[in-house]
């Protein structure tokens, strides 16, 4: 048995299928002397239509964002062109007779093995310059590992380090019933992606690469954030038992889809769903979310081979509006930085602290042109629906000074479009809340903007320090502590108090005990991964205004996270024992 972090909730259990670095699944087969040759050109065909893509990349950059972001395609190009590169490949696929895919990962192995004996930064970052064009060119392999074949048969648990996003996209296609990660915690992608399908997982699971093969037969335990790797049949039969109950229990939640979404005592909420990409946003439909409260435009880039522009980018924005319940959706503007990077927007320099430097609206402010695309984007986009129902959105808004700099920027947009004859609409604008500062001073920014949304992943690792991706602190980095409850508080009762629309479209929205707090404190709209939206419908229809509020007033005068979690927990099984299943520690 390993422990690692509950991310997602719920019981599953199935064969492991580990994912080593970027490929899938490596492919061991050797190839016949007949199939050298066609190897070979698989190969090359790649290699051209790699730099083809490189080349496109680089004309775009250049133009969108500038030319010295752009020179790093240069150097990838270069890099393909390298005699040393393709002489190995050539070599490996002719004399060893092994797949080009297979030759690939071997060269990461030693470019990997290579760079990481030295300390210097400057090399490493190379490495991750290797790594970027290998997987380039891994995505042009006829038989693209990412995408490939069914590797075994399914229910699947997927077992990795920690999931691209575009691994991430490309499991879509499988039967994966759970996911369990070395790496990664509550809010990196793995999680976020297993919570909007769902699946159960559990993330940094220590050393889970090694001590798993694929198909071996495992559970995933969500709730706890425990995995077992081939258990005995007397926990094997007990764990069936709970994964029945799991499945029985969402299934039967899932019937409140077309139900309003009501306290006890008839108080009307807003329950909204959080989305990467239209199969999200069809997903939220199914799960009788009433809109989309935050779509998360990053993951459009991270997926893209290469840069969006500006009418790309409309389309897709275009189909996701369409897809969205009621067509109600907010779009959050590119949050890139941090955790997510992309190479032509300068983040090839490494930070010293990646979450607090240039991440978000900072960059943006660097690369208007690049950011004005995606503005006249979702405008367009927007003006194609009835007025008012898809909303602009903010990341990482620290000052009343970005806001005022915002708006010049969206004036600006409108200003562009006009002059072309587009049809457009005025967007509501609305500011994320997941700086301390912002938290402090927000009574200062309300009359900028026309609704707040509280990004509780950010503003928790802002507030308590920890950061949320690092399973060491992860102890430091909770939502129940009590220090983040008086924020929280003070930043829903500022709103409520001058009227301005506030919703929590962090990941506690979704959960059973945060989402008792933030009712009672006078929250009336959440955000959430759409899996969440059928049993956090049926909390609300258990518990009453008065309720939630004396639950509030108790827990602000405890002083540690564990009172407050043993309390909730305590309340959770008075008021909707039958929902505990749903619940994580
Ligand atoms: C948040 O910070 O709470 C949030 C919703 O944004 P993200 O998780 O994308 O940073
Ligand atoms: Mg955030």
């Amino acid at each position: 048995m390993r422990r690692g972090i509950a991310v997602s909730p719920g019981v599953a259990i199935g064969t492991a299928y580990v994912i080593h670095e970027i490929f899938v699944n490596p492919d061991t087969q050797r190839l016949e002397d007949t199939q050298i040759t066609a190897e070979l050109a698989n190969y090359e065909t790649a290699r051209d239509k790699a730099a083809a893509d490189l080349r496109a990349l680089e004309k775009k950059v250049d133009a969108q964002v500038g030319h010295e972001e752009a020179f790093i395609f240069a150097v990838h190009r270069a890099i393909i062109r390298e005699p040393a590169f393709t002489n190995k490949i050539r070599n490996w696929i002719v004399e060893d007779k092994m797949t080009a895919a297979a030759s690939l990962h071997r060269l990461l192995g030693e470019y990997t093995a290579m760079f990481t004996k030295t300390r210097d930064e400057y090399l490493q970052e190379r490495l991750n310059d290797i790594r970027d064009v290998i997987i380039r060119l891994g995505s042009h392999l006829n038989q693209n590992p990412n995408s490939g074949e069914k590797p075994i048969d399914g229910p699947l648990i997927v077992i990795a380090d920690e999931l691209l996003p575009s691994q991430a996209v490309a499991l879509g296609q499988f039967d994966v019933n759970g996911i369990v990660t070395q790496a990664g915690s509550q809010t990196s992608h793995a999680a976020i992606i297993a919570r909007s399908r769902g699946i159960p997982a559990v993330s940094g699971v220590k050393n889970i690469l090694r001590k798993v093969k694929t198909g071996d037969t495992i559970v995933v335990d969500g709730r706890a954030g425990v995995v077992e790797i081939n258990p005995n049949s007397e926990s094997l039969a007990a764990f069936r038992k709970l994964e029945r109950e799991f499945f029985d229990l969402r299934d039967q939640l899932a019937a409140n889809r077309d139900d309003p979404a009501l306290t006890q005592d008839g108080v009307e909420l807003k329950l909204e769903a959080n989305i990467n990409g239209v199969d999200d946003a069809q997903a939220a439909h199914a799960m009788g979310a009433s809109g989309i409260g935050l779509y998360r435009t990053e993951y459009l880039y991270l997926t893209h081979a290469d840069l969006p522009d500006e009418d790309e980018q409309y389309e897709v924005y275009r189909n996701i509006v369409a897809n969205s319940p009621n067509h109600n959706i907010t779009i959050r503007t590119l949050d890139i930085g941090g955790d997510k990077t992309v190479a032509y927007l300068g983040h090839d320099h490494k930070e010293a602290n990646p979450f607090m430097g240039w991440r978000s609206i900072r960059l943006s402010f660097e690369h208007p042109e690049f950011f004005n695309t995606q503005i006249r984007a979702i405008i367009r986009a927007a003006s194609e629906f009835p007025e008012g129902t898809a909303r602009l959105m903010f990341p990482m808004v620290t000052t009343v000074e970005e806001i005022r700099k915002l708006r010049s920027m969206i004036r600006k947009a409108y200003k562009t479009l006009s002059a072309r004859k587009v049809k457009i609409c005025e967007l509501r604008i609305g500011m994320m809340l997941e700086v301390p500062a912002a938290a402090i001073t927000i009574d200062s920014m309300l009359d900028l903007v026309d609704f707040v949304s509280i990004g509780s992943n950010d503003l928790v690792q802002y507030l308590m320090a920890a950061d949320r991706d690092n399973p060491k602190v992860s102890h430091l980095c909770q939502p129940l502590s009590p220090a983040v409850l008086r924020v929280l508080k003070h930043v829903i009762e500022t709103c409520n108090r001058q009227r301005v629309p506030v919703t929590v479209c962090g990941e506690m929205a979704g959960k059973p005990k945060a989402f008792l707090l933030l009712l009672g404190m006078g929250l009336r709209r959440f955000s959430m991964s759409p899996s969440f939206v059928p049993s956090i419908k049926q909390l609300a229809s258990q518990v009453s205004i008065e309720q939630a509020e004396s639950i509030v007033a108790s827990v602000m005068k405890f002083k540690t996270t564990a009172q407050v979690k043993r309390y909730m927990t305590r309340q959770l099984e008075q008021l909707a024992p039958n929902l505990t299943m749903l619940d994580s520690n």
